[in-house]
């Protein structure tokens, strides 16, 4: 059980360590630690569970593209993350920028 408050603790979703795609994103993106959420599951590379949750701002991000993909659906998110990608690149993908807000 994590201790990370009501949020957190009543929110579905998985922690998936060592993922082979986080692990792809890391090199895509050329950044050492990565967690890149795949519908509910949150896949890290290069991070344990225990550094990613004490990292409030990181979940908060990660847990706003859970909530991206509840809203859109599977398919929908992830075409629109590569089109978005695509079209802004990495950073000013409007999927990325709501996630940052949710930082706060
Ligand atoms: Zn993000």
């Amino acid at each position: 059980m994590h201790l990370y408050g009501a949020l957190y603790f009543f929110m579905d979703y998985r922690i998936k360590e060592h993922s082979f795609l986080a692990l792809l994103a890391a090199k895509k993106l050329k950044v050492k630690k990565v967690a890149m959420v795949i519908g509910k599951t949150i896949h890290l590379h290069n991070t344990s569970t225990e550094d990613f949750l004490n990292n409030k701002r990181w979940v908060k991000h990660e847990l706003a593209h859970i909530e991206q993909y509840k809203k859109h659906g599977l398919l929908k998110f992830l075409f629109l993350y590569l089109w978005y990608s695509i079209k802004y690149g990495y950073y000013n993908n409007p999927l990325e920028v709501e996630a940052r807000k949710a930082e706060e």
